[in-house]
């Protein structure tokens, strides 16, 4: 990971990072695609999405993610997501995440239009302005310390 930084930083190089481990991403990507079922959910300037997701998705993502503070981690609340993955070749109609979306309403049903939330946050969900608020955020969540 310090090689590819490097690189990175050296030769002004742009890279693709793919990959399920945020803390890693969060090292190294300076803008952010969150993606589920071939879909992208939320983009955003690195920091600004991990301090303050507009998504569900996200947010259920970065609630996975340990903290390396022991204070932090004992405190730590993990978003529960229900059932599995759909089958890519059965994708739910209307919004992607809303058979597993702990925030799902009866408009979920419609394809979410891309809102854009600021200059470098845009979110597909129909509500992607009131959970960025922090509004709609009563989910099942489970203690992890
Ligand atoms: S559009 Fe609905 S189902 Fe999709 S992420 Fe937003 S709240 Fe959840």
């Amino acid at each position: 990971m310090n090689l590819f930084l490097k690189l990175r930083d050296d030769f002004g190089m742009s890279c693709l990072l793919i990959a399920h481990d945020l803390a890693i991403v969060r090292q190294a990507a300076q803008r952010v695609y969150v993606m589920y079922l071939g879909r992208v959910m939320e983009e955003g300037e690195s920091g600004a999405l991990y301090s303050q997701p507009a998504h569900p998705y996200t947010q259920a993502l970065l609630s996975a993610v340990p903290s390396t503070n022991p204070v932090e981690e004992r405190e730590r609340q993990r978003i529960i997501l229900k059932g599995d993955v759909p089958s890519p070749v059965n994708r739910p109609t209307g919004c992607r995440f809303r058979t597993r979306c702990p925030a799902v309403q009866s408009v979920c049903e419609t394809s979410p239009p891309v809102n854009s939330l600021s200059e470098s946050n845009l979110a597909s969900c129909h509500f992607a302005g009131r959970i960025k608020a922090g509004i709609l955020q009563e989910y099942d969540v489970r203690q992890v310390g």
